[in-house]
C-alpha cells in the first residue's frame, strides 16, 4: 500500500490518501489542544501510545462483534483504516461523574451510577460541539434512527468490554468518547480513537488520574500517565 498526498489534518492526526480509494493512513501526532483548541501543547511520545492502544482496543472490538474501521497498523505512529464518512456526533458513555457532567450539573466527581449514561455532542467546532439529543441529531440529518439505534448499541458495547479490560489492569473507566464512521457501501462503523485522549481513566485504588485531564488541568506528569496505561496494556 503507498502512502499518498494528505488529505486533512485535525488536531491530533493527519490522514493521508493511499492508491486503494476505500483506505486512508491516519498518522498519530504529538500535538494536544483542550477547551475547542484554547489550549496548545505537546505530550511526548503521545501519538504512539494512542496508535498502539487504539488499534490494541479496535482488534479486540472487532472479536466482540463491533464493526471499527480497522485495517492494518503500518507504524509507530500510521495505521491504515477503512476510508469513511464520518458521522458528526460525538457519542460519550459516563460510569462516573466527571469533566463536564459535574460542571453542567453541579455534582463532584466520582459518583458512581448504578447504570452508564449515553450523550450526544453535535461535532461542529465553530458551535463549541454543542450538546443534543437523538431526536435532534435526526432532525439535523446528521443521522438516521436506524443509525442512531446502532450506535447506540455498539457503544454500550464497547462501555461493557472497554470497563471489564480496565478493570483487569486495576483501571476504572470514567467516561469516554466515540466516533463513527459511515463506509462507502453505508456500513456503521466504528472509527476515530480509543486513547487516553478520549477516555478518563483513574486507578481504581489510589484514583490518580491516568488521561489528557492532566494536561487540561495542567497537573503535571502528563507523559508518565499515558507511559503508564500503555505499560498497563500491554507491558511496554
Ligand atoms: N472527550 C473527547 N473529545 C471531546 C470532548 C470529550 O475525547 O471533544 C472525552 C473526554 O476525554 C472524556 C469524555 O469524552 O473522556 C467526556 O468528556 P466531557 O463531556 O466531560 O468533556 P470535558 O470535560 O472533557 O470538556
Amino acid at each position: 500500500m503507498e502512502k499518498l498526498q494528505q488529505l486533512y489534518e485535525g488536531k491530533a492526526k493527519k490522514v493521508f490518501a493511499t492508491d486503494d480509494p476505500n483506505i486512508v493512513i491516519v498518522d498519530y501526532k504529538d500535538d494536544a489542544t483542550a477547551f475547542n483548541g484554547l489550549k496548545k501543547g505537546t505530550i511526548v511520545g503521545k501519538g504512539v501510545i494512542n496508535n498502539k492502544m487504539t488499534n490494541f482496543m479496535m482488534q479486540k472490538l472487532e472479536e466482540a462483534g463491533v464493526p471499527t474501521h480497522f485495517v492494518k497498523q503500518l507504524s509507530d505512529r500510521e495505521t491504515a483504516v477503512k476510508k469513511v464518512s464520518i458521522v458528526p456526533l460525538e457519542v460519550i458513555v459516563r460510569n462516573i461523574s466527571a469533566g463536564s457532567f459535574s460542571k453542567r450539573y453541579g455534582v463532584e466527581e466520582g459518583i458512581v451510577f448504578d447504570a452508564p449514561t449515553i450523550e450526544f455532542s453535535y461535532k461542529n467546532d465553530d458551535l463549541g460541539d454543542p450538546l443534543l439529543n437523538d431526536y435532534h441529531a435526526v432532525a439535523l440529518k446528521l443521522a438516521t434512527w436506524e443509525e442512531i439505534n446502532l450506535i447506540k448499541d455498539y457503544t454500550f458495547r464497547v462501555n461493557d468490554f472497554l470497563k471489564s479490560y480496565m478493570k483487569g489492569i486495576h483501571i476504572d473507566l470514567v467516561d469516554f468518547k466515540l466516533e463513527f464512521g459511515k463506509t462507502s457501501d453505508g456500513k456503521i462503523v466504528l472509527a476515530d480513537e480509543i486513547s487516553p485522549d478520549t477516555c478518563r481513566l483513574w486507578d481504581e485504588k489510589t484514583h490518580e488520574k491516568l488521561d489528557k485531564d492532566r494536561f487540561r488541568r495542567d497537573m503535571g506528569n502528563v507523559e508518565d500517565a499515558y507511559q503508564e496505561i500503555m505499560r498497563r496494556l500491554m507491558g511496554e
